[in-house]
C-alpha cells in the first residue's frame, strides 16, 4: 500500500528563502504553473525548463530532491505549448517525487495568486521568502498561507465492518470515506465526531490518527482517522450523501471486483489508503 504522502520526498531548503541568488541560479530547474495548471511532458511527468528559460511571473523555491534545486513560476496562464495539465488530474499519474514538487507548488502559487491585497489596508502586497509570504509596503503585515484543516475518516462498527459512502454529485458507484472541514474552536475529534454524525446519523466516540494528506484544492490539509462507532443506524442527510452502506471484507473485495463500487485512486488518495489499511492489502479497481 503505497502512499505518496507517507514521508518528505524533497529538502524545503528554507535557509535559503532569504536571498534568490542563493536558488535562482542557472542549474535550478523550473516549474511553470498557473493556477492549478502545470507544464507537463507526455509520460506524463512534469516539464522543467532553466532558469533563463523561465517566463516572468511569482518564483517560488520548492527546494531539493536528488541533489538538484527545483523551483516555480507562477504566470496567469500557462502557454499552450508547454502542455498545461491540472494537478488535480495529473495527480494519479505523477512519480510521487515530481507529485511532491507540484503538490507544493500548486499550493503556494494559487494562495499568492488570489492574495495579492491586504486583507488590512487594502495596499497591493509583494511576496517574499521566496514565495511563502506576502508583506503589505504600507501597514507592514506579513501574510503567510493559509492550509485548512479538513478530517477524513474511515467509520468501523463493532464487528469491524467499514462505512463508505456516495456523495450526491457523483456517478453511480462511486464510494469513498467521510470528511469534512474543521470548524473555528473544534477540535479534530470532535470535527470526526461532528461530521459523522450529520452526514450518516452515526455516533462515533473514538477517532485514532492514522495519517495526512496535503491537497491544494483549494488549501486544505486531510487529515486521516479510524473512526469506532456506537451506532450503526443510517440516516443519511441528503444534500451531503446519496447513498451509505457498511462492508465486511468480503463484501467490499466483491463490490469492487464487479465495479458496483469503484475506490479513490490508490496512491495518492488517503481515502483508499485508509480503506486498504483496514482492509489489510491492496483492493482493485479505482476511478
Ligand atoms: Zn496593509
Amino acid at each position: 500500500m503505497d502512499f505518496a504522502f507517507e514521508r518528505a520526498r524533497h529538502d524545503r531548503a528554507g535557509n535559503l528563502r532569504g536571498s534568490d541568488e542563493l536558488w535562482r541560479t542557472p542549474d535550478t530547474r523550473v516549474l511553470v504553473l498557473g493556477g492549478e495548471h502545470v507544464a507537463t511532458i507526455d509520460g506524463p511527468a512534469l516539464r522543467w525548463v532553466p532558469v533563463d528559460e523561465a517566463p516572468d511571473g511569482e518564483w517560488i523555491l520548492l527546494g531539493d530532491q536528488n541533489g538538484t534545486r527545483h523551483a516555480a513560476v507562477a504566470v496567469q496562464r500557462v502557454p499552450r505549448e508547454l502542455n498545461p495539465v491540472s494537478v488535480r488530474v495529473l495527480a494519479p499519474l505523477l512519480d510521487p517525487d515530481e507529485l511532491s514538487l507540484a503538490i507544493h507548488a500548486v499550493g503556494l502559487a494559487r494562495w499568492l495568486q488570489s492574495h495579492t491585497y491586504c486583507s488590512r489596508c487594502g495596499e497591493y502586497l509583494y511576496s517574499a521568502q521566496a514565495g511563502h509570504l506576502r508583506v503589505c509596503p504600507s501597514c507592514g503585515t506579513e501574510h503567510y498561507p493559509r492550509t485548512d484543516p479538513a478530517v477524513i475518516m474511515l467509520v468501523t462498527d463493532a464487528d469491524d465492518r467499514a462505512l463508505l459512502a456516495r456523495n450526491p454529485n457523483w456517478p453511480e458507484g462511486r464510494f469513498s470515506t467521510l470528511a469534512g472541514f474543521v470548524e473555528p474552536g473544534e477540535t479534530l475529534e470532535d470535527a470526526v465526531r461532528r461530521e459523522v454524525a450529520e452526514e450518516v446519523g452515526v455516533q462515533v466516540e473514538r477517532a485514532s490518527y492514522l495519517g495526512s494528506q496535503p491537497w491544494p484544492f483549494p488549501q486544505s490539509l486531510m487529515l486521516g482517522f479510524n473512526a469506532v462507532a456506537e451506532t450503526t443506524e443510517l440516516v443519511l442527510d441528503p444534500k451531503e450523501i446519496a447513498e451509505a452502506r457498511w462492508f465486511n471484507r468480503e463484501e467490499l473485495l466483491a463490490a469492487v471486483e464487479s465495479e458496483q463500487v469503484v475506490l479513490p485512486p490508490p496512491k495518492v488518495s488517503i481515502s483508499r489508503w485508509l480503506v486498504e489499511q483496514w482492509y489489510g492489502g491492496e483492493l482493485p479497481g479505482a476511478w
